[in-house]
């Protein structure tokens, strides 16, 4: 994983999950890798990020916006699921208010 230096070029942007949605700022890298070929971009695609590029998120069970970022819960089970794959990490963004799931995500490593 790339570091990222706080001085380089970030943008927010807009991205979607199951139960709401975030604004975040992403390097133009992240925005690349988590972009599949649609307008929209998920939470899901981009996975954990530092909690200070959150400038703001959306609850769709409380119905409205926080200032900040959700709260992220995440876990390292490193668990093979067959054919070299591996689950590295599975984490939620979830409402610091209502604890509604604001998004999942994965993150997997092929065995080499
Ligand atoms: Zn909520």
């Amino acid at each position: 994983m790339v570091s990222v230096d706080e001085g380089e070029d970030l943008e927010e942007k807009k991205l979607l999950g199951s139960g709401g949605y975030v604004f975040a700022k992403l390097t133009e890298q992240e925005e690349l890798s988590a972009n599949l070929g649609v307008p929209q971009i998920f939470l899901a695609n981009v996975g954990r990020l530092n909690e200070s590029r959150f400038s703001k998120y959306y609850c769709n069970k409380c119905g409205k916006e926080y200032p900040g970022s959700a709260v992220i819960n995440y876990e390292n089970p490193n668990e093979e699921l067959g054919e070299g794959v591996i689950l590295v990490e599975k984490g939620e963004y979830k409402c610091r208010i209502c604890t509604n799931v604001i998004a999942h995500y994965r993150k997997f490593n092929k065995r080499k």
